[in-house]
């Protein structure tokens, strides 16, 4: 089995799922019938967040290894570097490849408690992604994966730092990038500029999140350093008190971004569910065109890339 990196190599368009580990048993089953909808669409893989608290990361890797052993689906197992000594890391990346896990997301990750408290690296441990990109890559044939942050992560004091960190990623050996969330197209475009001026051409993926719930998004907006834009958030405020019109205009906004990305010729597109599939598969399914209600099975059927990129390509190009 090809890792991500091969599959965007070869120019196939990648539509992925994000996910995170349940805390309960009841969200476990909740996840798991998640699973089985977004596996019935044959994403290209789906990928699991590594908690910041500590708590939650033996369940990251007891997920990806059930993920391995029970589905038919690609998983890429998200890792930090938070509170790790370079054993622990050893440790987990033997566990992933035991498990048949081949590939990884590489982060730094941010200090537990709140991601703007000060970062202090294990004593052991590491200090920057780059760091563990490499250890991944002297470990073994793993795929790795990276952050992007089409507005700079908040901690970077200038662009230029940014870029040239990022480029330290790549030449450590990362095969892709995934951003944080955005909401405006031209984010993503000039930091893809940006990096590519830089001599840095890994495939960026952009995450795409549903916007379906004005104060939720706000938080996560204001945790991640995206900008979230106030025409949108006043059209969502105005539907506070109809959950159906939000999630509409949610969804509507996402799928005109991601059809935008993909017509500039985004690789792939990077869906988070928190844990439910309903906007992300609304979303995925009106970018491959499958806005009338058809079934999952329908709609796989209608999947094949070349028919999306077409309809997303202008005439003219
Ligand atoms: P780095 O690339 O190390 O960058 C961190 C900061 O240090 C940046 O400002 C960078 O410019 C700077 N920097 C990098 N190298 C150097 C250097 N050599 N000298 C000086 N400065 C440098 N967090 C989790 O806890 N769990 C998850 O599962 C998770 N999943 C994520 C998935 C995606 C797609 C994204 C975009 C983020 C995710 N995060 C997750 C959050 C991420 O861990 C944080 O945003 C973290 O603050 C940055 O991680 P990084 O890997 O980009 O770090």
């Amino acid at each position: 089995m090809s890792t991500i990196g091969g599959l965007l190599a070869s120019g196939t368009t990648s539509f992925s799922f994000e996910f995170f580990p349940p805390r309960t048993d009841n969200g476990v089953r909740a996840l798991w019938d998640v699973i089985r909808r977004v596996e019935s669409f044959a994403p290209s893989f789906v990928s699991i967040t590594y908690g910041a608290g500590g708590t939650s990361r033996h369940r990251t890797v007891e997920l990806t290894e059930r993920i391995v052993s029970e589905t038919t689906l690609r998983p890429v197992a998200h890792l930090t570097a938070v509170d790790h000594s370079i054993a622990e890391l050893r440790h987990i990346i033997g566990q992933y490849a035991d498990a048949g896990v081949r590939d990884v997301l590489a982060l730094r990750g941010d200090p537990p408690g709140s991601p703007n408290a000060p970062w202090h690296p294990h004593p052991q441990g590491m200090t920057y992604a780059h760091q563990l990109v490499s250890l991944l890559k002297e470990s073994g044939d793993f795929g790795v994966g990276v952050a992007a942050f089409p507005e700079r992560h908040p901690r970077s004091p200038d662009w230029e730092s940014e870029i040239r960190h990022f480029v330290t990623k790549c030449q450590s050996g990362a095969d892709y990038a995934i951003t944080q969330m955005f909401f405006q197209a031209e984010d993503y475009l000039r930091l893809r500029d940006r990096v590519s001026a830089a001599g840095c051409d890994i495939p960026i993926i952009p995450e795409i999140m549903p916007a379906t719930d004005v104060r939720q998004i706000r938080r996560f907006a204001e945790l991640s350093g995206a900008a979230f834009p106030e025409s949108l958030a006043h059209r969502l405020e105005a539907a506070r008190h109809q959950p159906d019109t939000a999630h509409q205009i949610g969804v509507d906004h996402a799928t005109e971004m991601a059809a935008r990305l993909l017509a500039d010729g985004a690789p792939g597109l990077h869906y988070i569910t928190l844990n439910r599939s309903s906007a992300a598969l609304e979303i995925h399914r009106n970018v491959l065109g499958a806005i009338s209600p058809a079934t999952e099975s329908e709609a796989l059927a209608r999947h094949p890339t070349q028919r999306v990129m077409r309809m997303l390509t202008p005439a003219s190009a």
